[in-house]
């Protein structure tokens, strides 16, 4: 049985103070206890912020990018080698990366490769825009985004990977992918990972939904079957919403 991860994308969102009130107020929300996995990723300014008022907590932590290069003249960036000092995870092809920021396909499998070198656990986003979704070709843009994202990754790296499938009609929107529509989906990913590596590996990989996630549609959404957590942006921004969403997800038993 996987244990479910609850993961919140600060985006470009919190000083290192409103960090750090965060974790003061997500303290005594922690008791009792909390079997899934909670992950934060704030922007890089307020890891080190993050990572001190966390050693009183077991909450992961994560990045919200990263770039492929160890170091050189890349102005701006910073290495996976300088993330492993603060977190676990990084979130890796946000559609906000892809369309913002012009992020390719054959960038985000540099950056995971590269993540991977350090020991780090990739995120892969990915997402069909509304468009794709009424012209039938949800599946085929998810496929050929796991085809390149992933390539060359191996059996091995599998468990160390999580994949969060993000329709973009519903990142920030407030309209939500039906429970129906995610499962569909995240059994499109589940069975190309069977048929690209095997039935075992493919159930070592988390699948995460996100897409406007709140403590009010998370729960049919959890109980899917290939449904093993949730990627959760504006909601992750406030302590009680967050744990509420993974208080629900400790109620499922799957
Ligand atoms: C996200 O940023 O990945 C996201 C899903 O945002 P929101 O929950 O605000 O839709």
């Amino acid at each position: 049985m996987k244990r479910f991860l609850i993961a919140g994308n600060w985006k470009l969102n919190k000083t290192a103070k409103e960090t750090n009130l965060f974790f003061t107020t997500l303290q005594p929300l922690l008791s009792p206890a909390i079997q899934s996995e909670l992950l934060i990723c704030p922007p890089f300014t307020s890891l080190p912020t993050a990572a001190k008022a966390n050693e009183r907590m077991n909450v992961s932590l994560g990045a919200q990018n990263v770039y492929p290069k160890s170091s050189g003249a890349f102005t701006g960036e910073i290495a996976p080698a300088m993330l492993r000092e603060w977190v676990s995870y990084v979130l890796v092809g946000h559609s906000e990366r892809r369309t913002l920021f012009h992020e390719t396909n054959a960038l985000i499998n540099e950056k995971i490769h590269a993540l991977f070198k350090e020991s780090l656990k990739p995120i892969l986003c990915v997402g069909e825009t509304l468009e794709e979704r009424k012209q039938d070709r949800a599946c085929s843009v998810i496929g050929d985004e796991l085809e390149q994202g992933l390539k060359g990754v191996t059996k091995e790296q599998l468990p160390q990977l999580t994949i969060a499938y993000e329709p973009i009609w519903a990142i920030g929107t407030g309209e939500t992918a039906t429970p129906e529509i995610a499962e569909m989906m995240h059994a499109f990913i589940y069975d190309w990972l069977v048929q690209h590596f095997d039935a075992p590996s493919a159930e070592a990989v988390r699948l995460l939904y996100g897409g406007s996630l709140k403590s009010s549609n998370a729960k049919p959404l959890f109980q899917q079957r290939h449904i093993d957590g949730g990627l959760i942006g504006g909601a992750s921004l406030e302590p009680r919403s967050f744990i509420e969403i993974a208080r629900i997800a400790d109620q499922i038993q799957k």
